[in-house]
């Protein structure tokens, strides 16, 4: 395994390999979540490249940026373990320069939701992504379906600049208790934890909902918001949308994401299932 922190030296690296390029993008402090990405990269690529690059220009001011679990050596250990081939943890001047054009995520479905609650952190997160597709020449880019709205703009994105990389959407990787894996639920505590608990378990009622016929959006989002209200601090939405991101009145079975998005304690946690 190669450890590659240039974005020159990967593109050189890159060109000189045979065959396709699975790429996982992450953030770091690996978990089981990001291990499932790797894995199917692994399974479906010649070569497997994962980024670790906790990208500056997606966190909003005042956020978490400069506590954000950083866990190079363990990182590096788990890619091992799980047969990457490259990582690339590239410096902050080795992708970016000053005064850059920029990416903008689109005007509706970039603003709704997490771009609503977020304003600039799709800009951030499209301009980093294009990059490292740039860079990596990816075959297949490996996306958790956790991002529900990100993978969705990066879905967008590929297709606006006629990109070659084919997006490949993964499973949400879950604990035995049913939350969502997330580098950020390290920040919880054992209250923490267990409050935010909530967010899945209101899910599962509206999974549960539906399963008994009932698809009225709004009877769905008050059952979920009931139930959240009693353990997150503060809730910043629910929301049913369709697979392209519009809000729905009614949960079409087999083109609906429920989402939530919900802070306990200072920790955002967001969720979501697909029904
Ligand atoms: P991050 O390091 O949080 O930026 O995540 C990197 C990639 O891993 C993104 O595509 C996420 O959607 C995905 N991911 C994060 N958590 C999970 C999870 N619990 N299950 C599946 N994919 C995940």
């Amino acid at each position: 395994m190669q450890i590659v922190k240039d974005a020159i030296e990967l593109k050189k690296l890159r060109a000189s390999l045979n065959g396709s390029v699975g790429f996982v993008p992450t953030m770091g402090a690996l978990h089981e979540g990001h291990i499932s990405l790797i894995k199917k990269a692994r399974a479906e690529n010649d070569f497997v490249i994962v980024s670790i690059f906790v990208n500056p220009t997606q966190f909003l001011e005042g956020e978490d940026l400069d506590k954000y679990p950083r866990k190079d050596e363990a990182d590096i250990k788990i890619c091992e373990l799980a047969g990457v081939d490259i990582i690339f943890m590239p410096t902050i001047d080795s992708v970016y320069n000053e005064d850059e054009l920029s990416i903008t995520a689109p005007k509706i479905r970039g603003f709704i939701l997490e771009g609503a609650k977020r304003p600039g952190h799709f800009d951030g997160v499209l301009q980093i992504v294009m990059k490292l597709f740039n860079i990596t020449d990816a075959t297949n880019a490996y996306f958790g379906k956790k991002d529900a709205q990100q993978l969705a703009l990066i879905t967008q994105m590929t297709k606006d600049y006629f990109l070659n990389v084919n997006i490949v959407p993964c499973e949400i990787v879950r604990d035995s208790r049913g939350i969502a894996l997330s580098s950020r639920n390290t920040y919880l505590s054992e209250g923490e934890y267990e409050r935010a608990l909530s967010l899945s378990r209101s899910l599962k009622l509206a999974s549960d909902m539906v399963a008994k016929s009932e698809l009225d959006s709004s009877k769905i989002k008050v059952a979920m918001e009931d139930l959240l209200t009693k353990s997150v601090d503060k809730l910043d939405y629910v929301a049913i949308v369709d697979r392209e991101f519009r809000e729905l009145d009614k949960v079409e079975i087999g083109n609906s994401i429920i989402l939530v998005a919900a802070f306990v304690g200072n920790t955002r946690l967001i969720d979501n299932i697909w029904v």
